[in-house]
């Protein structure tokens, strides 16, 4: 059986994932490898073009330590007997294509062809012209010649112009015969050398022959948030896809009690009074937590926390906010905006009000700027102006697909 495994094993893909996207910008909490583009993840249609590849026989991808429930959800559907199970990676890229090359060392492939994740549109014919090329060559990259003008810049100015010639883009794949590269990584780790930033240096180091296989087709690296953008028109044949924006209300409010602080949006405020309240009484993040129960139409923060289970007695609000983004991520929606409003004569909201801003940001995975409270009075008026009591409104937008 294992002999049978080892035939069958021969070219294996070798995909990286362990990056943190940081360039890309985190969309949706996550790394771009797991953003979706044209309604599926980058990191899907990255393994589909090897999965799908005749002369590929084993696909394994290295994720990121704590990556791998997003791995799972890149993934899921794609029941080939080719995919493996994933590993995790390295502190570099380096450190995890080693880990990636060790953990294929039991099928010993023939070939191993070493992706960045971030490429998902990696053309067949690309694949093939790499694995083609180790007829004759140690190694084989996909590279584009460089067609722009170079110029040397000094100090914000054009300093000369270098010529192109001979210049290419290196991409990838960058295909190996398994052992040269596998002992070429080996090499590197034990001579400490850290600094390559791909596998065809680490070749040209050991003295491998690497060949150039033009690619002149699109094989776009996803590196901003720009390119995250631009590989979303592609996957979507160039349409822009209508996106499903929804918004949803919230609206709470808590009877002042005895006590001396209140949790306001996720924040401590000492104050004269704390609040009548099953949980922390937080209403600015119950306000919040229905808006966004509203925008999947998934009743009310009652229903999913009763006031009579004991065990949300003096809860952080904080759970009821994260279980409320939860449903929506699971539902393919990505939270774009929070706007919550604060009606209250006291405390005063104001030195308050960007620590607000910062912990609804974090619990929402989203950009502050995103995030917004605003606070008012009701002029003296009603319960809130007789200071009885706190009410707070909010909306959330949520964007489903597109
Ligand atoms: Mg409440």
């Amino acid at each position: 059986m294992q002999k049978q495994d080892q035939n069958q094993s021969h070219n294996a893909a070798l995909i990286v994932a362990g990056g943190s996207g940081v360039r890309a910008g985190i969309q949706q909490g996550r790394p771009k490898q797991y953003c979706p583009v044209g309604g599926q993840a980058v990191l899907w249609r990255t393994v589909c073009a090897f999965l799908d590849h005749p002369q590929v026989h084993r696909v394994l991808v290295v994720v990121r330590a704590g990556d791998e429930i997003l791995y799972e959800e890149a993934v899921a559907g794609l029941a080939s007997a080719k995919l493996m199970r994933p590993v995790p990676g390295g502190a570099t890229r380096q450190l995890s294509v080693a880990a990636g090359l060790e953990a294929l060392e039991p099928l010993s492939p023939n070939a191993v062809l070493i992706h960045d994740a971030a490429r998902p549109f990696v053309p067949a014919d690309c694949i093939a012209g790499t694995i083609a090329a180790l007829e004759f060559f140690d190694g084989a990259i996909a590279a584009a010649p460089v067609t722009d003008t170079l110029k040397r810049g000094e100090n914000g100015r054009c300093a000369g112009t270098v010529s192109r010639e001979g210049l290419w883009r290196a991409q990838t794949p960058q295909t190996f015969h398994y052992r040269k590269i596998a002992d070429a990584h080996r090499a590197a780790a034990q001579a400490a050398r850290t600094d390559f930033t791909d596998d065809a240096s680490i070749a040209e180091w050991a003295g491998l022959s690497v060949a150039l296989v033009e690619n002149a087709s699109e094989n776009m690296k996803i590196t901003t948030a720009g390119d995250l953008a631009m590989a979303d028109l592609i996957a979507s044949g160039g349409r822009a896809q209508l996106a499903d924006v929804r918004c949803g209300t919230g609206f709470d409010v808590h009877a002042f009690d005895e006590g001396d602080h209140v949790a306001l949006c996720g924040v401590e405020i000492p104050h004269s009074h704390g609040f009548k309240a099953h949980s922390d009484g937080d209403a600015g993040l119950h306000a919040l937590t229905d808006a966004l129960l509203g925008t999947i139409g998934a009743g009310d923060i009652g229903d999913h926390f009763p006031p009579s289970d004991p065990q949300w007695r003096g809860a952080d609000s904080a759970i009821f906010l994260a279980h409320a983004v939860k449903l929506v991520r699971e539902r393919g929606g990505r939270v774009t905006n929070a706007d919550v409003t604060l009606i209250c004569e006291r405390p005063k909201i104001g030195p308050h009000r960007e620590a607000m801003r910062a912990r609804m940001a974090e619990l929402l995975g989203i950009e502050r700027e995103r995030v917004s409270v605003k606070a008012t009075t009701s002029e003296g008026l009603g319960f809130t102006g007789r200071r009885e009591g706190i009410a707070a409104l909010a909306t959330a937008t949520v964007v489903f697909g597109g």
